[in-house]
Formats: C-alpha cells, sequence, structure tokens
C-alpha cells in the first residue's frame, strides 16, 4: 500500500472552501445534490464528449463547473489544480472502472472513505476472507465445473454489472455456455430474494448504533437492481424451455427497485454491518462511509452475502429525497447528503484528515 501524503495535502485547505468532485455518471446527481445541500461547490469530471446536457434538466444537482479530459489517464496530472480548489474526490464504481483500480489509488488528491479498501474488494479471496472473519455467510464457491450437481452462478474477474454471468445446473451447461480462457469463479445460485443493504459508517458520529471503538454505523436505504433479462424473463416461459431456443438468463444492471426489509431481520442487518466495519479496521485500517452488502435471504430466512461495495452504489439513487430508514434518521436525506454531513463536521472540527486518504 503505497502512503499518499494526505494530511499534508490537507493542511494546505481552506476548510471552508471545500470543492466535492466526482466523475458524471452512477451516482453523481446524488452525490452533487447532496454536496450542494450542504453549500460545497461541485465539480464533474468526464472523459470525451460525452452528453452531459442532462445535467441542465436537474438545476438542484447539476455541478458548478465540468472538467473533460480526452482520456482519464490525463485525471493524475491535474492532481494540483483540484489540491488548489480544495477538492475532495468521492468515488463511485464508475470512476474506479474509467481510472482504473491501479491508477485511481495513486491520485495526489484527497479521496473520501479509505482508498485502500479496493485491494480487498477486488480480490475475490481476500473479499471471501474478510466477510467470512466478519461472520457473513457466503455463497459456497464450486472448485470445479465437475462437481456441479445444483444450479451454480459463474462470475467473470472483474465482470461490471453482472455482465457475461451465466447459469449452469450441470457441467454440460457449464461447457455450452463458457467463455474459454476466461478467469471465472463457480458459486452457488442461491435460492431467495435480493436485498442490497446500504450501509453508511462515520467515524466522527458518537451517536446512534456504535461499533466499538470506530463510530457510528446506520442502515440508509435498500434497493433491488433490476437485472435485465432475468427479471423479466418470466413474462415469456421458464428458463428451460428459454435454454431450448438458444435464450439463456443475463444478469446486466438496468435500473434500481426501492425496497424494506422484514423488521424481524434487522437485528441481523446490523450484526453484518458491524462485523464487516470491525474486521476491516484489522485489516486495513477501516471502511467508512457509504459501502452495500448485496444479499439473498433464503426461504429459512438466512442472509447469504454474494458481494460488498466499498462505496456509494447506484441503488441509493431512488432515495434523494430520503428512505423510509433515513426519515427516521433525519428528514430528506440520501447518502449523497449523508456524504456531505460527514465532510462538513470534519471540515469544522479539523478532521478531514481523518475521513479521507
Ligand atoms: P454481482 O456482480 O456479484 O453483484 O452479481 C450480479 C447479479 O447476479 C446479482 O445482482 C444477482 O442478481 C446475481 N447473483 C450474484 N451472485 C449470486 C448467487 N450466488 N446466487 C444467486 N444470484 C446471484
Amino acid at each position: 500500500m503505497g502512503e499518499q501524503p494526505v494530511g499534508d495535502w490537507l493542511a494546505n485547505y481552506d476548510a471552508g472552501d471545500i470543492t466535492i468532485a466526482t466523475a458524471a455518471s452512477h451516482s453523481s446527481l446524488q452525490i452533487f445534490h447532496g454536496a450542494k445541500k450542504l453549500g460545497f461547490k461541485t465539480l464533474a469530471l468526464a472523459s470525451g464528449d460525452r452528453d452531459l446536457r442532462y445535467y441542465d434538466a436537474f438545476p438542484e444537482a447539476r455541478p458548478d463547473e465540468i472538467w473533460r479530459f480526452d482520456d482519464w489517464s490525463e485525471l493524475p496530472g491535474r492532481a494540483e489544480e483540484l489540491r488548489a480548489r480544495n477538492a475532495i474526490i468521492v468515488p463511485h464504481g464508475s470512476l474506479i472502472e474509467y481510472m482504473g483500480t491501479a491508477s485511481f489509488v495513486k491520485v495526489e488528491v484527497p479521496v473520501y472513505g479509505n482508498r485502500h479498501v479496493l485491494d480487498f474488494e477486488s480480490d475475490r479471496d481476500k473479499e471471501r476472507d474478510w466477510l467470512e472473519a466478519a461472520g457473513v455467510t457466503m455463497p459456497r464457491a464450486i472448485a470445479s465445473p465437475a462437481d456441479i450437481d445444483e444450479p451454480v452462478i459463474v462470475k467473470y474477474h472483474g465482470a461490471k454489472g453482472g455482465k457475461g454471468f451465466f447459469i449452469a445446473k450441470n457441467p454440460e451447461e457449464y461447457e455450452r455456455q463458457i467463455q474459454k480462457g476466461e478467469p471465472h469463479t463457480i458459486q452457488e445460485f442461491v435460492m431467495g430474494t435480493r436485498y442490497y443493504l446500504h450501509y453508511f459508517h462515520s467515524r466522527l458520529d458518537e451517536d446512534g448504533f456504535q461499533v466499538d471503538g470506530c463510530g457510528q454505523l446506520q442502515m440508509l436505504s435498500i434497493d433491488r437492481r433490476d437485472e435485465s433479462n432475468i427479471d423479466e424473463l418470466n413474462r415469456i416461459g421458464s428458463i428451460n424451455e428459454l435454454a431450448a431456443v438458444g435464450i439463456d438468463p443475463t444478469f446486466v444492471v438496468t435500473g434500481n427497485i426501492p425496497m424494506v426489509i422484514r423488521e424481524s431481520l434487522l437485528p441481523k442487518v446490523f450484526q453484518m454491518g458491524e462485523g464487516v466495519v470491525r474486521e476491516s479496521y484489522d485489516r486495513f485500517g477501516g471502511l467508512w462511509g457509504p459501502f452495500c452488502l448485496e444479499t439473498i435471504v433464503t426461504p429459512d430466512l438466512e442472509f447469504k452475502v454474494f458481494e460488498i461495495s466499498a462505496r456509494i452504489v447506484a441503488g441509493t439513487n431512488p432515495f434523494i429525497q430520503g428512505s423510509p430508514y433515513s426519515e427516521m434518521i433525519g428528514p430528506g436525506m440520501s447518502t449523497g447528503v449523508r456524504i456531505a454531513q460527514d465532510i462538513r463536521k470534519a471540515a469544522e472540527t479539523g478532521r478531514l484528515a481523518t475521513i479521507c486518504t
């Protein structure tokens, strides 16, 4: 892990004049909307000639400024300029995808959250180790295609938004669909209902639900992803009938649906979030800010967690005006607002180096 002198950069910042910057995509409307509500300046980063006129349609979220690059590889070269504007980058999945993990972790601008979590999130073995130590149950991993004797899901490494994933119920179905030579993992296809739990951990707040010695844990909202074509496949037939004519289910995220979960499952929701936060401090110095556990609840009411996202997820976007959960914490509080509150509090109390890396 390379160490950025984030304390040195922040020592020169005017904490009363911070600019919140992020890539123009994913959850940027929500991030800018939250930042503007709390009085921050805002800056969108974009590459190429991407059409960004949609911002004009949403004046309460429209960034104050847009910087365009020919290529994302130019961003690191603009670090000094960004620091001169007291910029804090709020990362999201698309920003990291555009820039690539290796250059993102080296960018010489304060990043909200712990950039070192990327190592743990992108390496499936490290991720499993972390989550299992946190007391979370994950889907069973299947070592070899020959062992497939129940439905499995095959995931290509680094695949974004579920692209290319497929289901197989036996070794023959695996052979028919696999792209040879592409690194992948095979895991049990968990039968149940999906809940994507949006947590927020603040290192600054000492009230509410506390994770011993680490700070506050909140659960701000829950969504379910809408995935094409699997989520509407049943409109035209059974998976078996469709496979016979060459139509296989796919898992490409196209949108998000708001959810609430049975109240009796909330104790477990908080136990899982607490375990993940506690273990993150032992492993890589902590995971704070927004994160998401992607779960499936089985008919026995048990959670299986198939993925963690260690930053804001697009599934928080249905809750710009708050969710049934965040409403019980504060009115109209999206994850974007919550991030801005954390940065505001850190700026006002001289603790920006506690929440940025
Ligand atoms: P991921 O990229 O890991 O978030 O997975 C993409 C989608 O595949 C998820 O949103 C789920 O719909 C589905 N999925 C992933 N893992 C499993 C699993 N073990 N069992 C059932 N469905 C899964």
